[in-house]
């Protein structure tokens, strides 16, 4: 079978390779469509701070595909099933895994990062990592169920608190901060306005019908109860939120920073501000995700795939047109 594999930074080459073997407690699948995730994007470029070229492994984990062989163990899953992936092997012994929690697991391991991923001809995955996909949605909308969990898992965390606002800030207009704005206009009707410098995304959430600012400032102007979605992991961005008055009620963080940079306490307590952090999502909400690809919403999550669709030969394309922003926001590949 055929595999990616980040040779070196910036350089991709498909290999031919052996299919992997049925393992007690696995599934084989074919795989059918991957997208293409900001993550890898800094392995490609050689800045990811744990997976480094030349990688081990094929990368992808936004993938769908249909079951080609499944061991004795099965936990209902069948040859033939059509399934999306769920990339979080948890250790299963710790606290967080018994709670359901893979997400926060300390010994936790991603299929396509620690282990082989899904832009390849077969991936071996656990019978418990895979989602069958409801009928209404196809393998190519499924291969966006794990951004969509990201989204859902973040939205969740409002739950946690009272909170009081209809109005929404997005930082950052990618994959993840679309999505976002996209989903709560259409499930909480909420007043969503999005931060963004690029020209390209700007253009694209304004064509999606939102408000766009390139100042958090600007939009944060006497507007009380308000909450923000941090999508853009720019310290300096983060910066402008929690210094800004009015403050925003609560703010949610979704972007990735770095393990040693901080966050200014003083600020956050002049202003009581709620802060809370999120980290990736669960197989329930994947599950959820996949609920709501079934509905209208799919028409709208849409609008924000690239028109070109590339193969596993156009790898080094697809990355070089992520990495460009210029066709969409998310490039996915039909293996
Ligand atoms: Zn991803
Ligand atoms: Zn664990």
């Amino acid at each position: 079978m055929r595999e990616m594999k980040v040779v070196t930074p910036k350089q991709i080459r498909v290999v031919e390779t052996t299919n992997p073997i049925i393992r007690n407690g696995q599934a084989i699948i074919d795989v059918k469509y991957c997208g293409v995730c900001g993550s890898e994007l800094h392995v490609f470029e050689g800045t990811h701070p744990k997976v480094k070229p030349p990688t081990q492994f094929p990368l992808g984990h936004e993938a769908t595909g249909v079951v080609s062989d499944v061991s004795e163990n099965s936990e209902g899953i069948h040859i033939g099933d059509r399934v999306a992936i769920v990339p979080l092997v948890g250790c299963q012994n710790c606290v967080y895994c018994a709670d359901g929690k893979a997400n926060l697991c300390v010994d936790r391991h991603v299929i396509g990062f620690q282990l082989p991923g899904c832009f390849a001809d077969q991936v071996s995955v656990p019978v418990g990592n895979m989602v069958l996909l409801p009928k209404e949605c196809s393998l190519q909308d499924g291969a966006l169920l794990e951004p969509m969990a990201v989204v859902v898992h973040s939205v969740r965390l409002l739950d946690k608190v009272k909170y009081q606002s209809h109005q929404v800030i997005v930082t950052g207009a990618g994959m993840i901060g679309l999505s976002i704005a996209l989903y709560l206009r259409y499930t909480h009707k909420f007043d969503i306005h999005i931060i963004e410098i690029n020209e390209k995304r700007k253009k694209m959430a304004q064509d999606l019908g939102f408000k766009v600012h390139t100042d958090i400032g600007e939009a944060l102007s006497s507007k009380n109860h308000i909450v923000v979605f941090e999508c853009t992991g720019n310290k300096k961005v983060l910066d402008s939120i929690v210094e800004n008055d009015p403050a925003p009620e609560m703010l949610i963080i979704l972007g990735t920073f770095d393990r040693t940079e901080d966050i200014n306490i003083f600020e956050l307590c002049k202003r009581e501000m709620l802060v809370v952090g999120n980290q990736m999502y669960n197989k329930e909400d994947i599950k959820q995700a996949a609920q709501l690809m079934a509905t209208d919403f799919k028409n709208e999550l849409q609008k924000i795939v690239s028109d070109r669709i590339y193969s596993l030969e156009e790898m080094q394309e697809a990355f070089e047109a992520a990495i460009q922003g210029d066709s969409g926001a998310k490039i996915l590949v039909k293996i």
